[in-house]
């Protein structure tokens, strides 16, 4: 339907239309609206009028008015209840005349065109803009946490995250930052800090980070739709809090290399706090005290994180320490833990396994032991002769191994022999090195065999008297057999 004058002429009759026109005339049609609809199948626009005719000095009408492309008109309404009617249906008032003139007269379509035309530059607009940031790299954002352990807690680990680009804030509801991350959209935190998705990115191992935090919330919402009629209790994100297991503990942990972030452990705070996959620097006390001797660490006991004791609270930062240190530290730390006392006493009789055993050990976990006077005076420092005695035995090399302080002769394969250890002064066994040595020859292919080493494999052993023995040259004492002599001796004339 192409709106015209006759049309209304047809449908108000001549009189009511020449009325309608004078209202028009003397400005009467006020907040006057047009909308279009369009039906995107069918193609059918729908006009829809919205206006206020004055009638008097404080009354008005309300008229409205639709119609489409189609059906023509579809509704008209007037507030003045003048509406007329004929046997073939609604005749409209002369308000309605008013109001459909103004849209005619008007260039109906200019007030449409200048309102479809706003539409589509914001349309353009946002394209642009999220364009823009297809085109553009989205600005990359850090993510940072703090760390909650509250050790003798149910929930012993949770986390509170912080996100900026250089500095970061705290997220004070985390599911609804995870919810604008997932589904898009802007949300602000912090001071005047907007999140929006469209300029924002994370990338590398802020990412990484927020995947696992990601995987939480989708186990959260999950857990919430499950209890729903619990909804704060057991989740894992509330407020600002994220509740996290072990193995997520260690996962942000080894993403946050290289990185500072604060800790509250069992309710005491620390700033600037690094994950370090290293060991402790530890150091260790021995002193005596009547007929006891005493070990302590000589500084703060550490804390240890996970129940498996792997993850330590330590100087202001948590470590991941070596193997060798969580094991021979693990059995220390055990018994400090068990026995809840910060200093291990030992029977001065037992002074032959702490100089044999418990001293070396440490000295080969820490940075430092530190041995008072009066200890000096019992336990005696000697330094390390290796030996290597080679013999040659049923097509095989056999190799004594001998660890010498001082006269002091030990052979590791042997064990602790009482006898021979029951001696005045104690010696202080060096285990890295000794550790070095034995690892030397499962290096070159010696196996453990009663108290001495063998080499059994015809391949190893040529290659053993080409370089091999340079190298135990190079460590220690080389002492041959005649048996061995003769050996090589018979083999150098068969090569030539
Ligand atoms: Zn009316």
């Amino acid at each position: 339907m192409i709106l015209n004058e006759d049309i209304i002429v047809s449908l108000s009759g001549d009189l009511i239309f020449k009325w309608g026109v004078e209202y028009y005339n003397k400005g009467l049609v006020e907040d006057f609206n047009v909308c279009m609809e369009s039906n995107h199948n069918s193609q059918v626009n729908t006009y829809y009028i919205d206006a206020w005719v004055h009638e008097k000095e404080d009354l008005a009408f309300n008229v409205q008015i639709s119609f489409n492309d189609l059906e023509g008109f579809t509704v008209f309404y007037c507030d003045c209840g003048e509406l007329g009617a004929d046997k073939s249906g609604c005749l409209p008032c002369k308000h309605v005349v008013a109001v459909l003139y103004k849209y005619l007269k008007e260039k109906q379509y200019n007030s449409l065109k200048a309102r479809s035309l706003m539409k589509c530059e914001k349309l353009i607009g946002d394209m642009e803009h999220s364009l823009f940031y297809i085109e553009n790299k989205k600005i990359p954002l850090n993510i940072n946490m703090n760390y909650i352990f509250n050790l003798d807690g149910d929930m012993p680990y949770s986390i509170e995250i912080k996100v900026g680009k250089d500095k970061c804030y705290v997220v004070k509801d985390v599911s609804q930052f995870l919810d604008t991350v997932y589904q898009g959209g802007a949300i602000e935190f912090g001071k005047g800090f907007f999140f929006d998705s469209l300029y924002y990115e994370f990338c590398g191992e802020n990412k990484k980070i927020l995947d696992i935090l990601l995987e939480i919330y989708e186990i959260d919402r999950m857990k919430g739709e499950s209890l729903a009629y619990f909804p704060s209790k057991n989740r894992l994100i509330y407020g600002k809090r994220v509740f996290i297991v072990e193995s997520h503990l260690r996962r942000f942990l080894q993403l946050m290399n290289n990185r500072v972030f604060s800790c509250f452990v069992n309710g005491e705070v620390y700033k600037d706090v690094k994950y370090l996959e290293e060991d402790m620097p530890l150091e260790f006390l021995m002193t005596t005290s009547e007929s006891f001797i005493i070990l302590k660490h000589n500084h703060e006991i550490p804390i240890a994180l996970t129940e498996k004791r792997d993850l330590f609270f330590f100087k202001g930062n948590i470590y991941r320490p070596s193997k060798k240190q969580l094991e021979v530290y693990g059995c220390i730390y055990n018994n400090f833990m068990e026995n809840r006392v910060t200093s291990l006493t030992f029977n001065a009789k037992d002074i032959d396994k702490l100089s044999y055993c418990i001293l070396p050990s440490l000295r080969y976990i820490s940075e430092r032991v530190i041995i008072s006077k009066d200890l000096k005076v019992i336990l005696k420092e000697e330094k390390l002769d290796v030996e290597f005695y080679l013999d040659f035995n049923n097509k095989s090399i056999e190799c004594t191994l001998i660890f010498n302080y001082g006269g002091y002769r030990i052979n590791p394969l042997e064990g602790l022999n009482k006898k021979r250890y029951n001696e005045k002064n104690r010696i202080i066994r060096d285990m890295t090195k000794e550790l070095e040595i034995s690892g030397l020859l499962k290096k070159l292919g010696f196996l453990e065999e009663k108290n001495f080493y063998v080499l059994k494999d015809s391949d190893l052993i040529i290659s053993f008297n080409e370089e091999g023995k340079n190298i135990l040259d190079n460590k220690g004492k080389v002492e041959a057999t005649a048996k061995y002599k003769h050996y090589l001796s018979s083999r150098n004339k068969r090569l030539g």
